[in-house]
């Protein structure tokens, strides 16, 4: 056994640890994306943060960057070909699917928080653990569904106070016109000056490369077919149809008709959510129906819409526009001992003051007075609760008001009740 510094006091790579009072604002900012969804009729589901790898490669898609490039995937000792989970939804489709939800009441609405896991070059806003926030409407092809979801992520960046995010909306068309449109993509791009990744990807996934990020390519893509100039008539009334219900509702968005997303199920909606604070890894969250799902892992059809919003951008989002999230259990009492009896006693009024709903805290280890009302101090608490042998001898505590400095003796048996009145 070795003793050496161990250099596993960092993080590795791409990751990071939250940290109080940090963590403070990824708690509120999960909460605040719940909230809505739960008013929804959304029903909170939890999957396994790994799942077999097929279910991402034929779910998320084989020419992906996510599937190619990202995932982490291993190997169990009993031979299994595992993945830890770059993304949600297949994970939560493949979750109803087993338990026959897809043969109950439809749609299927569930939401979902976690971890999620990509080999990425990690920088600002971009890590290889990550976390979202995610909803799913599974099993109704209703373009009402697509704007409610849509509205219910505005409704939680707006719940937060943040403003400066923009919502991009497109049509990727479906079965009967997204075929068609592809050939005429791939003949255009057949005929550009392209290198030889691209002119693979043309031949994959056309439409990815509309959506590369190189001047260069951009340049060449003036003129390009675009999608919405060859969706069908359904698909077009469907998309009019989610355009007008967001509109009614007040959610402004902007037609992107280069938005393509990154994973491959997409068909009909698809948007996103981008923050202009962030730099470069502006998106925020992002989305969108994937009809065909189900059916390329192997399940019935089930026409399903569905996002995921990210909780580490949010947060950055927030901080980029000075918006504070208040902390939700800052220390209202602290108390202060002096002495054993006094330690055992003010034990049991921390504890009953907790059961009665304040927020209280002790001064642990002994400390002398000096020392224990810094740590009051920096505890944030409105109130003190003092004690010494005298004050227990006259079955009283001493309540320091800490912003006033102002002191009382309050009957032991009576703390509780004289706290409650005084924070109400
Ligand atoms: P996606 O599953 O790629 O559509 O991602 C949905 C959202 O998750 C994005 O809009 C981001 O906010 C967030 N996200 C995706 N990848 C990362 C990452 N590597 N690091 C941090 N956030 C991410």
């Amino acid at each position: 056994m070795t003793t050496a510094v161990l250099s596993t006091f960092s993080a590795p790579k791409g990751t990071y640890d939250l940290i109080p009072p940090d963590s403070e604002a990824f708690l509120a900012v999960r909460e605040a994306i719940a909230a809505p969804l739960r008013r929804a009729g959304y029903g909170y589901i939890e999957t396994p943060g790994f799942e077999h790898v097929e279910l991402f490669s034929r779910g998320v898609g084989e020419s992906t960057d996510i599937v190619t490039k990202e995932m982490y995937t291993l190997t169990t000792k009993g031979g299994d070909e595992l993945a830890l989970r770059p993304e949600g939804t297949a994970s939560v489709l493949r979750a109803a699917l087993q338990a026959n939800l897809h043969r109950g009441a439809l749609p299927v609405k569930l939401w979902y928080s976690g971890s999620y896991y990509r080999y990425e070059r990690p920088q600002a806003g971009r890590y290889r653990h990550f976390s979202q926030v995610g909803a799913e409407a599974l099993g109704s092809e209703d373009p009402a569904l697509d704007a409610e979801l849509i509205i219910l992520a505005v409704d939680a960046y707006r719940s937060l106070g943040l403003r400066n995010f923009r919502l991009l909306l497109n049509s990727l068309g479906d079965k009967e016109c997204r075929p068609v449109y592809r050939a005429a993509l791939q003949d255009f791009l057949r005929g550009l000056d392209l290198d030889e990744d691209t002119r693979r990807r043309v031949e994959i996934n056309p439409l990815r490369v509309l959506d590369d990020k190189r001047e260069a390519v951009q340049k060449q893509l003036t003129g390009a077919p675009m999608m919405r100039d060859h969706l069908c008539e359904a698909c077009k009334e469907y998309h009019e149809q989610v355009r007008a219900l967001l509109t009614a509702a007040g959610v402004e968005f902007e037609d992107d008709p280069k938005l393509v997303r990154g994973l491959d199920y997409y068909t009909r909606t698809t948007f996103e959510f981008v923050h202009d604070g962030l730099g470069s890894q502006s998106a925020i969250g992002g989305g969108g129906r994937y009809d065909g799902l189900s059916e390329m892992i192997g399940g019935p059809a089930l026409p399903s819409v569905g996002w995921a919003l990210g909780v580490d951008r949010t947060v950055l989002a927030l901080r980029a526009e000075n918006v504070g999230l208040a902390a939700e259990s800052r220390t209202e009492v602290f108390a202060v001992p002096l002495g054993d009896e006094a330690r055992r006693a003010l034990f049991g009024v921390v504890t009953e003051l907790r059961r009665g709903g304040i927020a209280a805290d002790f001064a642990y280890g002994g400390k002398g007075l000096k020392n224990a009302m810094k740590s009051a101090n920096r505890s944030g608490a409105r109130y003190a609760v003092v004690a010494g042998e005298r004050d227990l001898a006259e079955g009283v505590v001493q309540l320091k008001d800490l912003q006033s400095g102002e002191q009382s003796p309050v009957p032991l048996d009576a703390v509780v009740t004289e706290v409650r009145g005084r924070l109400a």
